[in-house]
């Protein structure tokens, strides 16, 4: 089994092919650079994402979140159903914590309401 991905590691977008036969990646290619290798190998056996969403802000309005690092993208509903439950109290600034340890990460403020 192939799998063709394009790497998000950087804005180059590099197309990166990898080969797997029975269970194990057997060679990748197309990366330029030892990052690309790394997240080739991660998006095969352990892919995970940065979770980005809204949160309602108490009194009305919005405010952008996104989680602090990468969760496995099995658990991207969990926490997301955390996300659908928050109600946050402005003021609020850039990277501050808003739901701390879901699925390994902390739900982080992408936004300053003063
Ligand atoms: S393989 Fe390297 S150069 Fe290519 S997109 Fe990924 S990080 Fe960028």
């Amino acid at each position: 089994m192939d799998r063709e991905l394009t790497c998000v590691e950087c804005p180059m977008g590099c197309a990166i092919l990898v080969t797997i036969r029975d269970g194990e990646i057997v060679s990748i290619g197309g990366n330029n650079c030892a990052r690309g290798k790394l997240y080739a190998q991660n998006e095969v056996f352990t892919p995970k994402r940065v979770v980005t969403s809204t949160v309602k802000l108490e009194g009305g309005g919005m405010l952008p979140v996104k989680t602090d690092r990468p969760v496995d993208k099995d658990k991207i509903f969990e926490v997301m159903a955390v996300i659908n439950s928050l109600i946050v109290a402005a003021p609020v600034k850039v990277g501050e914590v808003v739901a701390s340890d879901v699925c390994g990460a902390n739900i982080i403020s992408a936004k300053e309401v003063l």
